[in-house]
């Protein structure tokens, strides 16, 4: 299987111009590259101006980084999964802790959002991940806690059976995140082991194996760790996207541990 790798721009740069020479430069990179699929996702605001910077032969694509889950209608502010596919977006990042966090977005909105999504023919990206007080109490309670996650963020996938393949999850301990100012970082073991638990529930829930990433501050430094267990089928990737000799380095160690 690929190794995918999600590169999220969070909200920057702070100018389009910065964001075309910033996509332009790692494009150059990250193009033909058999063992990796790329995925960058830039702020909303730029996704029409970047479209034209990536080629339909790329084996680039761009991604949102949120979505809302009505398709039309007087909902101020907000990207609709029609919207995102009118720009030939095909992936959107779903239930990032920040959103959780300081939008206060909810599973049962995730979860809308899912559905949404999936129903208008986007992939999607789920974003999972326990919080350091319950990293504390153990591997069991961190189980528990995904689990309830997954249950409430994907209910009612059964019902778009033929969607199911278009989901992939992201786990991400929020406290290994570089935004959570823990100081903590995870092992790859560890990562390792909660990830298989992640697969193994879905695919007794919703029969269906699907790509499980890392995302848990993945950097050229610590990447080849992660990637090189065959069930951790790749990283998003935040900080470090934006940091030009940092894409260039992990797209040459993903490249090589790509089988
Ligand atoms: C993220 O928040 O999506 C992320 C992976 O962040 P970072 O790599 O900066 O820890």
């Amino acid at each position: 299987m690929k190794k995918l790798i999600i590169f999220n721009w969070k909200m920057a740069p702070q100018l389009l111009g910065e964001a075309k020479r910033l996509l332009a430069y790692n494009l150059r990179r990250m193009t033909n590259n058999k063992n990796t699929e790329i995925i960058v996702c830039p702020p909303f605001i730029y996704l029409s101006g970047l479209s034209s910077v990536v080629s339909r032969r790329s084996s680039v694509k761009l991604g949102a980084q949120n979505v809302f889950w009505e398709s039309s209608g007087a909902y101020t502010g907000e990207i609709s999964p029609t919207m995102l596919k009118d720009l030939d977006i095909e992936y959107v990042i779903i239930g990032h802790s920040e959103r959780r966090k300081y939008l206060n977005e909810t599973d049962e909105m995730i979860n809308k959002k899912i559905l949404a999504s999936l129903k208008a023919g986007l992939k999607v990206i789920l974003c999972v991940g326990e919080d350091l007080a319950i990293r504390r109490r153990g591997k069991k309670a961190v189980e528990n806690f995904i689990e309830k996650q997954l249950e409430k963020d994907l209910r009612g996938l059964s019902k778009v059976k033929s969607q199911k393949s278009k989901v992939i999850v992201a786990y991400e301990p929020v406290w290994a995140i570089s935004t959570s100012k823990s100081s903590h970082s995870d092992t790859p073991e560890d990562a390792l082991e909660i990830i298989k638990y992640i697969k193994s529930l879905v695919i007794s829930q919703w029969s269906v194996v699907i790509p499980v990433l890392y995302g848990g501050s993945a950097d050229s430094k610590n990447i080849a760790d992660f990637l090189k267990y065959k069930e951790i089928n790749g990283a998003l990737v935040g900080q470090a996207s934006l940091k030009i000799g940092e894409v260039r380095k992990i797209i040459e160690i993903v490249s090589s541990c790509g089988s």
